[in-house]
This record gives C-alpha cells, structure tokens and sequence, in this order.
C-alpha cells in the first residue's frame, strides 16, 4: 500500500474547522485500508505569528518542502490587521508559493445538479458543467518589474506594472494544461490578447509550438481573453481546459468559479514543476475562500471545499483518482440528499453545521464503497 506524507495547515479562522473534516476523511481512508498516510499538522499564518512571530517558521518551510502535498486551510483575520506589511498573515501562504515555485493554479468549476438553481445562469447552461481554468502564477503582470507608482515633475503620479513572460514560463504551463486535458477530454483553450499586447503574441506562438511538437494528441483553440469572458457566460460548457497568464487567470478563474455558486464550494490546486528523479511536483491545496471571521467558532462554515481541494490532493498527488471520484460523488449525493451549510441554504433543504456535512459526506462514501 503506497504511503503519503501530507502536511496539513489549518491556518486561522474557518480553517481548522473545515480542516477537521479532511481529518475525518482522512480517518474514513485509512480505516478502508485505501492507502497509509502520514500526517503532519503545524501552524501558518495568524496563528504562526502568535507562536512565531512570523507566518511560516523556517521548520514549517522544511516540512512543506518534504510532503507529498499540502493541505491548506486559510489565513488571516481581524486580530491581525496591524501586524508588519511583510509579515502579515497572507504573507506566510505566498512564501509557500515562492519558495515551492507553485506556478500552476488549477481552479476547477464544476457544478453540483443540486445547486443549479443557485447560478446566476439558466439550468441548461450550467447543469452538469465541469471545466478547468489554468492559471499561471508566479509571473506576468503581478510580478513584472518596474512595479512603481512615481510623482511627475507637474505634481501628477504616474502608475506602472509591467507585464513579462518568457518562453520557459509559457511551455511549462502549457504542458500542465496538455497534461490536465489528456486526463480529460483532450481540449485545451488558450486565452490571450494578441491583438493589443506583445505578451499574447508571444503566448500564442509558443503554445502553438509546444501544441506541435508534444500536444497533437490535444484539441488547441486559440481565444481572446475577452471573448473568452464573454462566452464563458454565453455557453460556458463549450470549455473543457482553459490555460491563461496570471491576470486573465485571476479574472476568468473568478468569472467560472461563480458560475457555480457559492465560494464555500470552491476547491484549487497550485502545482509546481516536476521532480526529474521521481516525476511528482510539489503541490498546496487549498479552498478559494479565506478565513471567514464573521463565522469563525460557530461550527456552520461549509466544508465542501476543503473537502473537494483534498479530493483534488488524492487525485493529482496521490495517484487516488478513484477515492477522488468516489468524494465527488459523495458531495453530489449529499447535496442531492437535501443537506445545505448556510451559504448554500435553499428552501425546503435541511441546514446543518459543518460536522454534520463532514460526517453526511463520510457517511455516503461508507455507503459507495459497501
Ligand atoms: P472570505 O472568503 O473569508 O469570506 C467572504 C464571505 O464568504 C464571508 O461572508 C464568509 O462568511 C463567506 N464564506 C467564506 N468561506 C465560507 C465557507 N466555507 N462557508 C460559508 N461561508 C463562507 O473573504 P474575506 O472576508 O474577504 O477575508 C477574510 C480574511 O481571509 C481576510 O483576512 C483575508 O485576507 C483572508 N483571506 C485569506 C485567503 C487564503 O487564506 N487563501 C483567501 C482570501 C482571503
């Protein structure tokens, strides 16, 4: 049985409450002799700065950088909010980025049948979507340099970020999303603007040259950020894998992800580059929302996508692919079942708190695989 070292980080507010049902999830898994895994569990962000006084000790990094995957809960919050700039909660997650070189952000959007009536769409354009938004992350127009905001000589400001990409930045995100879509449907869209910036023409041309020497296997499309927006909201089911630069990502990930519901469903990867030696990146799995402390310690945050970023670890870290279905369609049938955290609460529906959906989850895969 293969074993895999996971270094789970709670964080703050909401995070250890959610965290608490991955645990639960985890206990289902090694009960089911489905796999050993060793589990680590240390502090990040708030929490770390109060035992620390930083938001990632260095023998946090160490560990993160041992673990199969990380699972990630969520920072920040209130009491926080006059630490240092440079040592504010955030801060902690971003180093974990930095230093992992994460620079592949998988933001998937799939919607629950159950929940189609919660978009902001039509049933017929969202029920039984499922698609794939690929972000780069660790370069373009958030970390160009110069980045400056100067006075002019007639008192003005004048603001400046630059947006950069190199060829080895664009071939390696255009390989994860080949790689993503070979496990999918095989169709890759890329979304740029090469009609008003030179970063989408390069873009372009080296997709277009990775798509003919390693992809033919692969449906490439080539489409505009901007239509790209557009028929994300028109026909949103046309997509299957989208991979686009930094910005565009923040904005579509975003755009696709609300097609979908609530942002306690939202569950996200970020995956480094593979080790030659063994194959396996580094990767962090996380939920889309933060720390919530309007609802922290009440026992009713929703769970789900802190489940579903842990299905995401089993199915790209942990080569799980079946206990990854097998999660997914447990949160499908919960949902089916009637059972709504708060932020997802329908009429006629049953609310319940946190440990109830974590344990209605549970209790459907004991269900599945009986
Ligand atoms: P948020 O995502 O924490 O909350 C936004 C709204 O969504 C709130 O009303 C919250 O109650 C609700 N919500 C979020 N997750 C939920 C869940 N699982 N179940 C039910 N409702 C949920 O965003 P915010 O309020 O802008 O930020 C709060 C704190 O979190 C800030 O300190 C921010 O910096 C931090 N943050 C951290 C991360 C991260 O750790 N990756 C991401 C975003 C924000």
């Amino acid at each position: 049985m293969a074993t895999h070292n996971l270094l789970l980080l709670p964080g703050d507010g909401i995070g250890p409450e959610v965290m608490a049902e991955v645990e639960r999830l985890i206990a289902f898994l090694s009960k089911k002799s489905r796999a050993e895994f060793r589990i680590e569990t240390d502090l990040c962000g708030g929490a770390a700065i109060d035992k620390h006084g930083v938001p990632l000790a260095d023998e946090t990094l160490a560990k993160a950088r041992k673990a199969d995957a990380i699972v990630f809960g969520s920072v920040g919050g209130p009491k926080w909010d006059k630490v240092k700039y440079e040592n504010r909660p955030e801060a902690g997650l971003l180093k974990l980025r930095k230093e992992l070189d994460l620079f592949a952000n998988l933001r998937p959007a799939i919607c629950y049948p159950a929940l189609a009536e919660a978009s902001s769409l039509r049933r017929e354009h969202i029920e039984g979507l499922d698609i794939l938004i690929l972000r780069e992350l660790t370069g373009g127009t958030y970390f160009g340099e110069p980045k400056e905001i100067v006075t002019l000589e007639d008192g003005q400001k004048r603001a400046v970020d630059t947006t950069v990409y190199t060829t080895r930045e664009i071939e390696r995100i255009v390989r994860v999303a080949f790689d993503l879509a070979r496990k999918r449907s095989k169709k890759v869209h890329s979304a740029e603007k090469r009609n008003v910036m030179k970063t989408g023409v390069l873009w372009n041309e080296v997709t277009t040259a990775v798509h003919k020497k390693e992809g033919q296997d692969i449906e490439l499309h080539h489409i505009l950020a901007d239509a790209c927006a557009m028929q994300l909201v028109r026909n949103p089911k046309q997509f299957d894998v989208i991979v686009c630069d930094n910005l565009f990502g923040d904005m579509l990930s975003d755009q696709a992800a609300m097609l979908t519901g609530s942002i306690g469903m939202l569950p996200s990867a970020a995956l480094g580059a593979p080790d030659p030696a063994t194959g396996k990146s580094k990767a962090l799995y996380e939920p889309v929302h933060g720390s919530a402390p309007d609802i922290a310690g009440q026992g009713i945050a929703n769970p789900i996508a802190e489940i579903a970023s842990f299905g995401m670890a089993l199915r790209y870290s942990c080569d799980m692919v079946k206990e990854a279905d097998l999660i997914d369609k447990a949160i499908a049938n919960t949902l089916a079942r009637g059972l709504r955290t708060g932020d997802i609460m329908q009429p006629n529906m049953r609310k319940v708190s946190t440990s109830e959906m974590g344990r209605a989850i549970v209790e459907d895969m004991e269900k599945l695989v009986a």
